[in-house]
């Protein structure tokens, strides 16, 4: 197992986390197997939260985790102060222990959440509180969707360190986490984790090509959701491949089935538009819509079924409306002249995405 610094916190990760959700799905028995395979493959970072089942993933935790040797963090959603006090305390009793490694602040997506966190009765002051007293080490802050709010976040406040979704999906919906958040903190030596490298399950058909592109981003680790033995000894042999180089990454962006000839790559190639319609910008704002997960397709029942769940999934919708009304010349002052569809690399039929991008953001469907 390859391990990694943890920014400036001095901690060492291994590079494969075992992150706590999956756990609220399985028996305690299938737990302890997957913690006792997970230490003895040399796993070091355990990751839950008191949201997790309302602390029932702490509590299975409790149950396998050795007291010693391990990194473990947890995470509160509450905003105010007295309610995030609350939720440590109760994190610490269901886990067992005296302290933990990290806290995260968790699901920080909106300005409004991070100005609630950052009042003078916000969940910093339990932070402040929580280090003084020896509760927790470091503090971290995770994040979905849009990175805006997460890039603020950092800049206001000295976080250790931070987690969000990294997958060569997601970063045509949300490119601002790898060209301005996860730049940042590589500058200022914040901790990076990466999670959703399958984009919640949506490329499950190539977990493969998921891994090697997360770990082509300079993470200090990756965490993964597991829920099975099998599934575990998959992302431990997947853990060791190689990252991609720049070419292989082209190839990449070129060939994954599940970009096909509908997520716009944001090559630009399209441009200039005789009418003068910012098509990437418009599809960008499709991208925090929805994730341009719906378009207009059939295919199996399963494949809709898991489009359809994960399509607003980040709660990044509002800035997609708001980006999608702040563009002047709008997708009606497209004549369908099909000049942008001869120059697109990737062949989407643009004219057809725009007036769907139109119909999700103004009527709630594809139409
Ligand atoms: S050329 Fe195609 S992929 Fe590139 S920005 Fe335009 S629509 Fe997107």
């Amino acid at each position: 197992m390859e391990y990694r610094k943890l920014g400036k916190t001095g901690l060492e990760l291994s590079l494969l986390g075992l992150g706590g959700f999956h756990l609220l799905e399985i028996e305690l028995d299938t737990v302890k197997e997957i913690v006792k395979r997970y230490l003895e493959a040399g796993g070091n970072y355990f990751e839950t939260a008191r949201s997790y089942g309302d602390g029932v993933s702490e509590r299975k935790l409790s149950k396998v985790l050795p007291k010693e040797g391990i990194v473990v963090a947890s995470k509160t959603e509450s905003r105010e102060k007295q309610s995030s006090e609350k939720d440590l305390l109760s994190s610490l009793k269901a886990l067992g222990r005296d302290h933990i490694d990290i806290l995260f602040l968790h699901a920080v997506t909106k300005n409004d959440y991070w100005e609630a966190i950052s009042s003078s009765n916000g969940a910093l002051k339990t932070v402040e509180w929580a280090k003084k007293e020896g509760l927790i080490r470091y503090v971290g802050i995770t994040s979905h969707g849009y990175g805006g709010t997460l890039l603020k976040a950092l800049k206001e406040y000295p976080f250790d360190l931070f987690m969000t979704q990294m997958n060569y999906y997601d970063r045509f919906n949300f490119p601002e986490i790898e060209t301005k958040v996860i730049p940042y903190a590589v500058s200022n030596n914040i901790g990076i984790v990466a999670m959703k490298s399958l984009a919640d399950g949506y490329l499950w058909r190539s977990v493969g090509n998921a891994f090697r592109y997360t770990k082509t981003i300079p993470v200090s680790c990756i965490v993964s959701g597991i829920n099975s033995l099998d599934q575990l000894e998959e992302d431990l042999e997947l853990i060791e491949k190689e990252p991609f180089s720049p070419e292989e990454l082209e190839q990449l962006f070129f060939e994954a089935p599940e970009l096909g000839n509908y997520v716009c790559r944001q090559c630009m190639k399209c441009l200039p538009c005789p009418q003068g319609i910012n098509i990437p910008g418009l599809f960008l704002a499709e991208g925090r819509y929805d994730r341009q997960m719906l378009d207009g397709k059939v295919r199996s029942a399963a494949d809709y079924a898991l489009r359809d769940r994960l399509a607003h999934w980040f709660g990044s919708e509002d800035q997609g409306i708001e980006e999608y009304n702040s563009m002047s010349p709008g997708v009606d002052a497209c004549t369908d002249c099909g000049i942008c569809n001869e120059r697109c690399p990737y062949v989407i039929d643009i004219p057809r995405k725009l007036g769907i991008v139109k119909s999700k953001i103004t009527e709630g469907y594809v139409w």
